[in-house]
């Protein structure tokens, strides 16, 4: 199921609706479409029009707070861009880097990603006790990156550069 991304009339990121609230919202002239899918389109009794990937609201909305970033494995992965916490090579797996086992939780603060044979090596010990340092410290993703990663997008770079900025 792919949804849209929705910005605010200041390009912000807001959220995100499913493809047909995007084209409602696009036939009532309530949003105007920004980037769409190249080779998708909707098509209903009257319509005819490619599916929306990004749309902005014409009117700006006030936002009373700010999303938080939702956890997810792989999000850790798209996060540190699949590259392992503790080598450097292609990741594939999640490490806690304090394991679960010793009251770690699944946040983003406590998670990276991590080659496959590192996780098994590092096993239920914090990085000190396995004496494996982390080669860069885990980071709360920007409200913006956490829109993208729910639009299943991984390659930050390909977007608009306001798209992959955070917030302001
Ligand atoms: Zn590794």
């Amino acid at each position: 199921m792919r949804d849209t991304l929705v910005l605010n009339a200041s390009f912000e990121p807001l959220s995100t609706v499913t493809l047909n609230r995007a084209v409602v919202l696009v036939l009532q002239d309530k949003a105007v479409v920004e980037q769409s899918h190249p080779e998708l389109r909707m098509r209903g009794a009257a319509v005819d029009i490619p599916a929306p990937r990004v749309i902005r609201l014409c009117r700006y909305v006030r936002v009373p707070f700010r999303r938080q970033a939702p956890w997810s494995r792989r999000g850790v992965l798209v996060r540190d861009r699949h590259r392992c916490a503790y080598c450097g090579r292609r990741a594939t797996t999640v490490d806690h880097v304090v394991p679960r086992s010793q009251g770690g939780q699944d946040t983003w603060l406590n998670t990276v990603a991590s080659c496959a044979q590192d996780n098994h090596r590092k096993a239920n010990r914090t990085p000190e006790e396995a004496g494996m340092p982390l080669l860069r410290l885990p980071f709360e993703p920007s409200p913006a990156d956490a829109m993208l990663l729910s639009l299943g997008n991984e390659d930050f770079g390909a977007l608009p550069e306001w798209l992959a900025q955070p917030a302001a």
